[in-house]
């Protein structure tokens, strides 16, 4: 057989990571390595990575860095020979926007919920209401039935009481994610809470004793988070150039309208564009699920149901400011700040997040000047949409100049808007996602961030499996075939 066809459908890190892995990965491609076309809506590669110059220093316009405990985005940069562009994160902690203060979120949390009612007293800013729903858990949990899934809210909530949901593990939990707790699933993003609610007995005993222990160790521990020194947005640009010299042809700036299913046996899909039909022996859908499930709808009712899987839209508003006479805390990487804290008597404070962003990447860091990052955009908070970008950098520096005193005025501002950034895993996420990959048709795959994890290390080993899972499909075809 002829060396087989693959077309890729987008051209973000998980993308890119498919098309990697199908050219034969660190050994790179030889006579059996597919045929790889990438084709990207977008004028250049990476989805919601980039960078761009800003303040005198070259910034991520998108991710900043990824979990680097997680082996998926660690090895990628590895097999590309960058391991020595990685840049650990140098600070770690962070704090909480608490009645109208600022504090220091303590230790003995699990993924923000927090292990012991002695952790829920730390926390200065929550009332005597929280500590007696953090102790009464410990004493007398409060019964709950939990199925094959539930919302993170709903566990949260019924065991550690409202206060503790919303104003402590909502901004912490939902902020990653831009979705509400009461929304997302808690068997496809925190297992370990699922199981500690099924346990039926205190939540927080239960938590502590899933979490891992603190490694004690004569060495450093590895860092938490990572990124490279020209931005974790410069490894889209690095793969699609490795890519391109191992014979892919990736194509920007061309959207795919449809997927045709054709009689011809050696090349089973023919992939529309606006001018364009490339014919294929097998696909790799890269998009937000919303695309993928309009572009496979017509093959399974479940591929169709990925349209449910819509993504919050967000926005990041980086400022560069005179340090000055600014008072930042004395440690940490950022500020979190609870849904529905009040700006006005009207309005909530649109402001999800701050990231001190030269802290935590030394090669932003200036004498005499800070770079900060807000963000804002949640799945039920769009405000940011309705604003230009002068109303968003004005309506935003007003918010940070509340929460961080002698707050000086913007050098420079820059706004990155992403309208479907970050998928939701709702209730139910795992078996959508189980029975639409199900449903597939031979020689289709699901890769990115919809399906099995949202951060870049996830995504990055989704794009990576499905090429995998691919090629041995393609194999075990051929050798029908003979
Ligand atoms: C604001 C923000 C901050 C984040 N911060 C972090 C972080 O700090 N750390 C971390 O690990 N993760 C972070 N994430 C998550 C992470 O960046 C993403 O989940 C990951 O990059 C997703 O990669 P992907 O390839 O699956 O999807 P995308 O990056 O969304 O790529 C999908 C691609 O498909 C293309 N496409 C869509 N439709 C079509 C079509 N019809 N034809 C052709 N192409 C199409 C799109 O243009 C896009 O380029 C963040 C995400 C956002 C939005």
């Amino acid at each position: 057989m002829a060396r087989p066809s693959v077309v890729i459908v987008g051209g973000g890190i998980a993308g890119l990571a498919a098309a990697w892995e199908l050219t034969g990965a660190e050994r790179g491609p030889d006579a059996t390595t597919p045929r790889v076309e990438l084709i990207e809506a977008a004028e250049r590669v990476g989805g919601s990575l980039g960078t761009v110059d800003f303040a005198d220093r070259l910034i991520d316009t998108g991710p900043d860095g990824f979990l680097a405990r997680r082996p998926e985005a660690t090895q990628l940069i590895d097999e590309l020979g960058l391991t020595d562009q990685l840049e650990a994160v140098a600070a770690s902690g962070a704090s909480i926007w608490l009645r109208g203060q600022l504090e220091e979120i303590p230790p003995g949390l699990a993924l923000g919920v927090p292990t012991s009612s002695a952790t829920v007293r730390a926390v200065h800013g929550l009332s005597w209401r929280a500590r007696l729903a953090a102790r009464r858990d410990e004493l007398v949990p409060r019964h709950l039935v939990v199925g094959d899934d539930a919302s993170i809210g709903a566990i949260v909530r019924t065991k550690l009481g409202a206060e503790i949901a919303y104003r402590f593990v909502e901004p912490m939990v939902g902020g990653i994610q831009a979705g509400r707790i009461d929304e997302l699933s808690a068997r496809a993003l925190f297992p370990s809470l699922l199981d500690a609610a099924r346990a039926n007995g205190s939540l927080m005993r239960a938590l502590a004793a899933r979490s891992p222990a603190p490694v004690r160790s004569t060495t450093a521990p590895a860092p938490l988070f990572a990124s490279l020194r020209g931005g974790v947005g410069s490894l889209a640009p690095a793969l699609a150039a490795a890519l391109v010299t191992r014979g892919v042809v990736v194509r920007t700036a061309t959207r795919v309208i449809a997927l045709r299913a054709t009689p011809r046996d050696e090349h089973p899909w023919a992939v529309d564009t606006n001018d364009t039909t490339t014919p294929a022996h097998a696909l790799i859908i890269a998009t937000p699920g919303a695309v993928a499930g309009d572009l496979l709808h017509p093959f399974h009712p479940d591929l169709g149901a990925l349209r449910t899987i819509t993504s919050a839209g967000a926005a990041m508003v980086t400022v560069c400011v005179e340090r000055g006479a600014l008072r930042l805390p004395e440690r940490g990487t950022g500020v979190l700040i609870p849904l529905a804290t009040a700006w006005t008597a009207h309005e909530s404070m649109m402001v999800t997040a701050l990231t001190f962003l030269d802290r935590k990447w030394p090669r932003l860091a200036r004498e005499d000047t800070v770079v900060l990052r807000a963000h804002v955009g949640r799945s039920d908070d769009a405000r940011w949409a309705e604003m230009d970008d002068a109303a968003l950098v004005e309506r935003v520096t007003h918010e940070m100049a509340r929460v961080l005193p002698g707050f000086p005025p913007v050098r420079e501002a820059l706004v990155s808007r992403f309208p479907a950034g970050l998928p939701q895993y709702r209730v139910g996420h795992v078996d959508l996602v189980a029975a639409a990959r199900a449903g597939a048709p031979r020689g289709v795959l699901l890769a990115g961030n919809a399906y099995d994890g949202v951060g870049i290390p996830a995504s990055i080993g989704s794009g990576r499996r499905a090429a995998r899972e691919l090629v041995a499909s393609l194999a075990s075809r051929e050798t029908k075939d003979r």
